[in-house]
């Protein structure tokens, strides 16, 4: 048989073989599945008039093209897709209610609050969550979970309302990006005194791309400067007309900081939800739902806040989320008390994971501890996978002279310690001389750690992260691990100037790289006259080892870099290292020690060349 010739290639004939690639793959994984050299897929392509790099991700239109001239059947299987069919390889599926009509039951509508900054979002939320309860429940929400639930009485009937605690369409859109449509309807802050800005505008868009309904909330009528009927006019122009205009948006004039008109605007929530949308949910089945936090809690582990979206979730059953499984332990409200279930659109914490989630995670109820395990399981190494796969694509400084290319331009994100020294860092980069066609871009500055917001944009815009004398918190540095972000750590200015410099000019060629250990958290310090301070910690994440570097953090902000781990015990033992979720007893060449002082440790190691 003949091989085909593709752009005048030789290739392997797929003889109508059925390939399956995943959304966004590269010539690279292509390559790897029919056993070629990625570069003969690069040739083929550029003779077919195509020019892409092995692992830039291709469309898939030409994945498919260029397998069909192989003779293959490519099928382009998103991540969507693939879970789909994981689920189903257990006869399970994920977003459908069981039985019929009959089975469905009225739930309550699930609001998230977006709108420009400092329009009063989170004063809305606040205000909401202090008019609204305490009246049944005495001491009101105690608990800050992530969402909350709050009655409205409407016509003369008490409706509940559950509010997403986050406000900003950030959240709103990483979870519409992982499959997860947690929001029924969207309330859009504009604030009387400044108008319709850029911030509302996207809020407006992103509401209605997930074509969730819009209530416009005219915050601060209690200024002097506002101007309620110009954003009436403004909205009109991205088509949330006025009802009292003839159209179908309502509009209510409001004031969180007086408290005024929350009632109608909890009504106005309520109506347009029984107007425009069907919201129901069979509450007799196994519960699914969607993680909208999740975190370590120091005593009760991994702790997630679910909203349950269909069945009930009740104490017992065995629950997968995300790449997360386990038991539910217990289950706690906002009011930080106990529930044995939860119904549809209700918002509670989860207590029994064995590993925290991601937000945006769905959760759902399997049968038995085993399925769920197996499930996660395979989420989880589906996941290192994609970031295997991902982490070759995104820039990092090393390959930036490719980039450039491509490109020419390189965007920075700088996170600092105070604004002073961003400000100085940003202005020296902004200095360095570099050609013209190749350019420095800083699309983000703040003071404090690098969040993941910071993380997300970077990766949206193929951004490098600047931490300058801060560090990383919460899960962005495992998620910067996940879409391949470079985040660089610099305590002295001129330093971080060369790297770039260098970087822009090509010349970066680093041999080593600093290769993260774990990190500890500093529990007790005892004094000792021989060895002096001994911290007592216990190792959050990864290893700590004797020797290691490390360096110490406190709020977020490193105070002492280059510091090492001179000794290390567990209980009374000398130990070379000490693992996650153990304690040890340790010492550091650094004296000035706190308690919650984290120690985070690391190497250096010879980074490969590729
Ligand atoms: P966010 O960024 O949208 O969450 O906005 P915030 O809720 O933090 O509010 C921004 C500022 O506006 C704060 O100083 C609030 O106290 C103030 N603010 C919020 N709502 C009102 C209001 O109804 N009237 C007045 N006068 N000020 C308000």
């Amino acid at each position: 048989m003949r091989a085909p010739e593709v752009g005048g290639v030789r290739l392997p004939d797929g003889r109508g073989q059925v390939l399956r690639l995943a959304q966004g793959a590269s010539l690279s994984d292509f390559a790897d599945k029919i056993d070629v050299n990625p570069s003969q897929l690069v040739q083929a392509l550029f003779n077919l008039g195509e020019m892409v790099t092995a692992t830039q991700s291709v469309t898939p239109e030409t994945l498919q093209l260029l397998g069909e001239e192989m003779g293959y059947k490519v099928q382009v299987v998103s991540p969507e897709d693939e879970d789909r069919e994981l689920l189903e390889s257990f006869d399970l599926s994920f977003g459908e209610d069981e039985g019929g009509e009959d089975d469905l039951e009225r739930r309550p509508a699930v609001v998230t609050v977006m709108g420009h900054v400092d329009h009063g979002k989170t004063r809305l939320l606040d205000s909401i969550r202090s008019a609204k309860v305490g009246e049944a429940e005495a001491g009101g929400i105690t608990q800050h979970i992530g969402a909350y639930q709050v009655t409205a009485e409407v016509d003369g009937v008490d409706r509940t309302i559950t509010f997403i605690d986050t406000p900003g369409h950030e959240a709103f859109t990483a979870m519409r990006a992982r499959g997860a449509k947690s929001t029924d309807i969207a309330i859009i802050v504009v604030a009387a005194d400044d108008g319709v800005m850029p911030q509302t505008v996207e809020a407006i868009n992103h509401a209605q791309a997930a074509e969730v309904p819009i209530v416009v909330a005219v915050n601060k009528i209690d200024k002097e400067s506002a101007q309620p009927d110009k954003i009436r006019g403004q909205m009109t122009e991205y088509g949330l007309v006025p009802e009292e205009y003839g159209g179908d948006t309502m509009f209510v004039d409001i004031s969180a900081k007086q408290g005024l008109n929350i009632d109608s605007l909890l009504e106005a929530v309520v109506l347009t939800a029984d107007a425009a949308l069907d919201l129901r949910a069979n509450p007799d089945m196994d519960a699914q739902g969607v993680a909208i936090e999740a975190h370590l809690d120091r005593g009760r582990g991994p702790v997630a806040t679910v909203l349950i979206q269909r069945g009930t979730l009740r104490v017992g059953d065995s629950i997968v989320a995300g790449d997360a499984y386990g038991r539910v332990r217990r289950m706690v409200d906002e009011y930080g008390e106990d529930v044995a279930e939860a119904a549809p659109s209700r918002p509670v914490q989860v207590i029994g994971l064995t590993s925290v989630c991601g937000a945006g995670d769905t959760l759902m109820v399997v049968e038995e501890d085993r399925t769920a395990r197996q499930i996660a399981d395979r989420r989880n190494a589906r996941k290192r996978n994609a970031l295997a796969a991902r982490s070759r694509r995104r820039i990092s400084l090393e390959d930036l002279d490719s980039h450039l290319k491509e490109t020419s331009q390189l965007n920075l994100i700088i996170k600092g310690d105070n604004s002073g020294t961003v400000e100085a860092l940003e202005e020296a980069l902004m200095g360095i001389e570099i050609d013209d066609e190749v350019q420095l871009r800083v699309i983000d500055r703040g003071v404090g750690a690098v969040t993941e917001t910071n993380v997300n944009l970077a990766a949206a815009s193929d951004a490098v992260i600047i931490g300058f004398n801060v560090r990383a918190e919460g899960k962005a540095t495992e998620m910067a691990g996940r879409e391949g972000v470079d985040i660089r750590y610099y305590s002295i200015i001129y330093q971080a100037i060369d790297e770039i410099e260098s970087a822009l000019k090509g010349m970066l060629k680093p041999i080593y790289e600093e290769k993260r250990l774990g990190q500890a958290e500093i529990r007790q310090i005892f004094r000792s006259s021989k060895v002096g301070n001994i911290a007592g910690c216990m190792v959050l994440d990864g290893i700590v080892r004797r020797n290691a570097k490390a360096r110490l953090i406190r709020d977020g902000k490193v105070v002492q870099d280059e510091m090492t781990v001179t000794s290390l015990r567990r209980e009374k033992d000398d130990v070379t290292e000490v693992r996650e979720g153990f304690e040890c007893g340790l010492t550091v060449s650094y004296s000035d020690i706190k308690i919650d002082d984290i120690i985070e440790t690391y190497e250096l190691v010879e980074k490969p060349r590729d």
